[in-house]
């Protein structure tokens, strides 16, 4: 028997958040964002969840013809393009879409020559300040694609810095005015884009971290009004209890103290797991199906809990990490980061399996 850690993918979770994003954004076709190995879950895993996107965005080669070999026949977008000469060849076999933010890729899918023209999504850096060409130097930028031998469709793209919190104007209006009277459709919207400004739907929306229920703000509040189902569920179960006596410590550095006689659970799960060790005492946790509070350190293996509320409980009671009842976003808080990191940390060592 191994340890009792498991994680669980949900593709019709997936599904159902990609349809409210369809909603949401009903005038915009959507590239669902699988990139990261779809955020921690697995690809093949979420695969079926994704039926209903129009296309499939993500950073891999390798990843996009694994998508190709499952049988996606609809576009497949490189979100950071092609690095060599070898990438534009493997675009160009299996018919994928590619982000081009500097002249040298351009100049990477003239010099391949490749047969089938390429279509490409044109990146603008309209305050972001990674990827993509300056305002000012975009329509050269375009003119250089359009006049280019191997160069298909050309798609006017940009991404914002600070959707989930504050305004997209400022990056809009620059991405508008540069690209006033150019052909070809947009595509601006990140998640937090998609859902909280309408006016940057355009033609294609991009959402990621929403199609895996969590919120893009890192706050669970934010996405409280819209009905998004977890993607992921990290279970484990109680492998230990103990019962301290007012003024013991509990794990390493003593860092949480009893104030009071009170049992203690250990989880079957540490940071090793991918769960994040800054998790601060207080971190909302499940057991038994009662919500309670992580208490002390995260350690490697193991992490102990307050099991106050939920006196029946003992060696393999269930527990849940993360999931439909504990948000991801909150535990991602406690530890002073965001959904997005925990799901692409899952190790490698937590069995997983695809449930409903
Ligand atoms: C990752 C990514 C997205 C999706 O971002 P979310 O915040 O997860 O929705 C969209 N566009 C680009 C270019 C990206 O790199």
């Amino acid at each position: 028997m191994p340890r009792p850690i498991n994680a669980y993918v949900h593709p019709d979770a997936v599904e159902h958040n990609l349809q409210l994003v369809r909603r949401m954004a009903p005038e915009s076709r959507v590239w669902a964002v699988v990139k990261a190995n779809a955020y921690g879950h697995g690809i093949e895993r979420v695969f079926p969840g994704l039926n209903a996107a129009d296309g499939i965005a993500l950073l891999d080669l390798e990843e996009a013809v694994r998508v190709r070999e499952l049988g996606w026949k609809k576009p497949i977008l490189l979100l950071e393009g092609v690095f060599t000469d070898s990438d534009v060849k493997t675009a160009e076999a299996f018919g994928l879409t590619v982000a081009t933010h500097c002249d040298e890729q351009r100049q990477l899918i003239v010099a391949a020559k490749p047969k089938r023209p390429i279509d490409i999504y044109l990146k603008m850096n309209s305050g972001m300040n990674r990827l993509g060409f300056a305002p000012e130097s975009y329509r050269a930028a375009w003119d250089r694609a359009r006049s280019s031998d191997g160069i298909g469709n050309i798609t006017l793209m940009t991404h914002f810095a600070n959707a989930d919190e504050g305004s997209v104007d400022w990056q809009l209006e620059e991405f508008d005015r540069a690209t006033r009277n150019l052909p070809g459709e947009r595509s601006v919207s990140n998640s937090a884009a998609a859902l909280w400004h309408p006016n940057a739907h355009r033609d294609w929306v991009r959402p990621g971290i929403v199609l895996y229920g969590a919120s893009p703000s890192g706050q669970s509040k934010h996405i409280n009004d819209i009905q998004l189902r977890a993607s992921m569920t990290l279970q484990s179960e109680l492998i230990g209890v103990q019962a301290m006596r007012a003024g013991d410590t509990v794990g390493y550095a003593r860092a949480y103290k009893a104030e009071s006689d009170m049992r203690i659970g250990v989880v079957a799960c540490g940071y090793a797991d991918g769960y994040p060790r800054h998790a601060a005492t207080g971190t909302p946790i499940s057991v038994d199906g009662v919500m309670t509070r992580t208490v002390g350190r995260v350690s490697m293996d193991m992490l102990t809990v307050d099991l106050t509320p939920c006196p029946n409980a003992g060696i393999g009671s269930k527990v849940e990490l993360w999931g439909e009842h504990v948000k991801i976003d909150d535990v991602a808080s406690s530890a002073n980061t965001i959904g997005y990191e925990l799901m692409c940390a899952l190790a490698r060592r937590v069995p997983v399996s695809v449930t409903s």
